[in-house]
């Protein structure tokens, strides 16, 4: 009966549950590189999700740095599978020796 006649709107709750949660743009930044080692906790990642839907030079910023994380991993991914360019020659004289060695002579 008391706390009856309180009853603040929904967006004014929203409004004021943000406020805590609030970080500027250089604490953004902080949060970026634990987003993408996936370190964040739940309410860090509401921090940074509020912080990137309020400012735009955030998103921005945050999707030059994706494009750029994902070039690297795809650089870095492509450098992982390239294998080292054998020389031709060696790879028939490595097939030379072994098919002299031990395979195809047996029915003698
Ligand atoms: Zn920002």
């Amino acid at each position: 009966m008391i706390t009856k006649g309180i009853n603040f709107p929904p967006a004014m709750k929203r409004v004021m549950s943000k406020l805590p949660l609030m970080i500027d743009c250089q604490e953004f930044e902080t949060f970026i590189i634990a987003y993408f080692d996936d370190e964040l906790t739940p309410r860090q990642r509401l921090i940074f999700n509020m912080h990137l839907r309020v400012c735009r030079e955030c998103r921005e910023y945050l999707r030059a740095y994706q494009a750029s994380m994902t070039l690297a991993r795809a650089s870095a991914a492509s450098a992982e599978t390239e294998l080292p360019e054998l020389p031709e020659d060696l790879i028939v004289a490595v097939v030379d020796a072994l098919s002299d060695g031990d395979g195809p002579d047996r029915d003698s």
